[in-house]
């Protein structure tokens, strides 16, 4: 635009004036974001006392920030922390490690009945990603859900410090009861990568209660009720439990686009 605002519309303008074409009010609008010098005319046009209110907000806010009070500093190891968990994992963390004490302590008392340590393995990290990556559970998820980690690095992330945190104290029981430690690691992982898959068309949580929830009504309880050790945790099963662990860790990585907060 090559022609500057009238002197006539530009004074009609800045009083305000009521009689004014809307869409000669729009074109100078438009001009005025595009034209540095008519805004100068504009902001000289402006009443005196309107000037000197706004002079006035600028010296007040100029001199609110210098004086204020300086910017709330979070410690650099809590801003990291909470790139890798939430506080609320806590409570689950002593739950889990009871949980596992418990097991061990059985099967090292009944050693002819189904390892109670085997059969927690699977589900053993689902609660601790439920956790991680719910907003429920998260008070900062929608600051987490906001920024541009938020997706599937930042739940690896979790994934991590919830398999570190389960991980240890299955692998001393499974060691201390002399198990390999494929017949429990194979079956944890498996579960947690299809929790990430899952995870990604129903949300974290859901998919972890589901997964929990067939594994403990399909597998666990049926093998405490009979004392059968369940079929599926026998050395011969373990390759398949590798196939579905890779199998779910490369899908879940294909599918990261899936995964939402919540
Ligand atoms: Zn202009």
């Amino acid at each position: 635009m090559t022609d500057h605002i009238p002197a006539a519309s530009l004074a009609a303008y800045t009083a305000g004036d009521p009689h004014q074409d809307p869409a000669a009010v729009w074109a100078i609008e438009v001009h005025l974001e595009g034209c540095a010098g008519c805004r100068g005319l504009l902001a000289a046009q402006a009443a005196p006392p309107l000037r000197a209110l706004l002079d006035d907000v600028q010296v007040r806010l100029d001199k609110g920030v210098r004086s204020g009070p300086a910017p709330v500093r979070r410690r650099a190891w809590r801003r990291r922390a909470h790139r890798w968990a939430v506080w609320s994992v806590i409570p689950w963390t002593v739950t889990v490690l009871g949980a596992v004490l418990a097991a061990f302590l059985l099967d090292r008392e009944f050693p002819e009945r189904p390892s109670l340590v085997l059969l927690l393995a699977p589900v053993a990290p689902l609660a601790g990603l439920a956790i991680s990556w719910s907003r429920r559970a998260d008070p900062a998820w929608e600051i987490t859900s906001g920024t541009a980690r938020a997706g599937l690095e930042l739940l690896l992330r979790r994934t991590v410090v919830v398999l570190a945190t389960v991980l240890p104290p299955l692998a001393v029981a499974g060691w201390r009861l002399g198990m390999s430690p494929a017949l429990w690691l194979l079956p944890s992982l498996a579960f947690t990568a299809a929790t990430l898959l899952l995870g990604g068309l129903v949300g974290v949580s859901r998919a972890a209660a589901v997964l929990a929830g067939g594994w403990l009504l399909a597998v666990a309880l049926p093998a405490i009720a009979t004392s059968n050790p369940p079929a599926v945790i026998a050395p011969s099963t373990m390759p398949v439990w590798a196939v579905a662990a890779l199998t779910g860790a490369v899908l879940a990585g294909l599918r990261a686009g899936d995964h939402r907060f919540g």
